[in-house]
């Protein structure tokens, strides 16, 4: 089970509540618990899936682990806030629940199943490794470009795609249309903005989209809860909180029409120049071999992006005559 689906299934309540102190054997320099006893049955652990800050006093501990029976529990580490006398630990661990396995939730949770039987989904959350809103933006940006380019032209003569952006989207795109980073027919300018241009490479005709203005109305909330897990302050229930928040987003923004979502342009102009790299020349500062266009003059010498913006911060020696 992934760490995704754990978190979906704490935040759906799909889980036993257990709350019972246990006792467990923990390793200071992993700094994970190594097994644990309930119901005089042991249990070790095999993998930690994650660590989050508990919720009653500071410092508390939460952790949540895969144990040998195949089973996800979260084990909460306590500690006293003041030390009670003769005791000689800091605190004390409660098993507070296991995950429902899949068997179990078969009948549960219809509507997410549904949602991964779209198997274009499917193979890009694959391919992406989770579902999440930006994936789901690159995915409806190509199926709306796609039906633009379509009712033009044959699109089978092959098109390009600039992305304006570095998010997931960019997987979502190379999944759907088969133009990737490496065979050069997608093109990425980084300024941030959920912007693609699609160009059919033979005529030059190209749909611009950009994403309009979303309203989710949790926004407050929504941005909170990423700082605070950014900063590794979040309990899970805060994780498994921001979990849902990003599963509806996915479903508002697959629900949405064409049109709610994005502002689109129809234009021309040429494809991205896809040189072939086989021109190579040695930067005058490092040595290494660069490819030709990617060169930059620096005072009549030419050299590598990066020693290009090293020797701008490096002032130049005066000049005597
Ligand atoms: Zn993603
Ligand atoms: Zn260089």
């Amino acid at each position: 089970m992934k760490v995704e689906e754990v978190l979906r299934s704490i935040n759906n309540k799909d889980v036993e509540f257990i709350q019972r102190m246990v006792k467990v054997e923990y390793d200071n320099k992993l700094q994970c618990p190594l097994k644990f006893v309930y119901q005089k049955r042991e249990y070790k652990t095999t993998e930690v899936l994650g660590i989050f800050k508990g919720d009653l006093s500071p410092g508390d501990l939460a952790f949540l682990v895969k144990a040998e029976d195949e089973n996800v529990y979260l084990l909460y580490l306590h500690f006293f806030d003041s030390q009670p006398p003769g005791f000689i630990y800091p605190g004390y661990w409660i098993l507070n629940l296991r995950v429902l396995r899949d068997e179990e939730l078969m009948f549960l949770n219809r509507e997410e199943r549904k949602m991964l039987v779209n198997m274009q989904l499917k193979r890009m959350a694959d391919f992406h490794g989770h579902l999440c809103p930006d994936l789901i933006i690159g995915c409806r940006a190509c199926e709306m470009a796609l039906e633009i380019l379509s009712k033009k032209e044959e699109v089978t003569g092959g098109f390009s795609v600039i992305a304006e952006n570095n998010s997931s989207a960019l997987d979502a795109i190379q999944c759907i249309t088969g133009c990737t980073l490496g065979n050069r027919r997608l093109v990425v300018y980084d300024s941030g903005k959920h912007k693609y241009t699609f160009i059919m490479n033979r005529s030059g005709f190209a749909v611009n989209l950009s994403l309009k203005e979303q309203r989710f109305g949790d926004e407050k909330i929504y941005f909170q809860l990423e700082e605070k897990i950014l900063k590794d302050e979040a309990t899970i229930d805060e994780v498994s909180h921001f979990r849902k928040f990003l599963d509806d987003r996915v479903k508002k923004l697959l629900s949405l029409k064409h049109d709610d979502l994005f502002e689109t342009v129809k234009t021309r102009r040429k494809s991205p120049r896809t040189e072939t790299p086989t021109v190579f020349s040695r930067c005058s500062q490092c040595g290494d071999m660069v490819l030709k266009s990617k060169l930059l003059n620096r005072k009549g010498s030419f050299v590598c992006k990066p020693c290009f913006e090293m020797l701008i911060h490096i002032p130049s020696p005066a000049t005597y005559n």
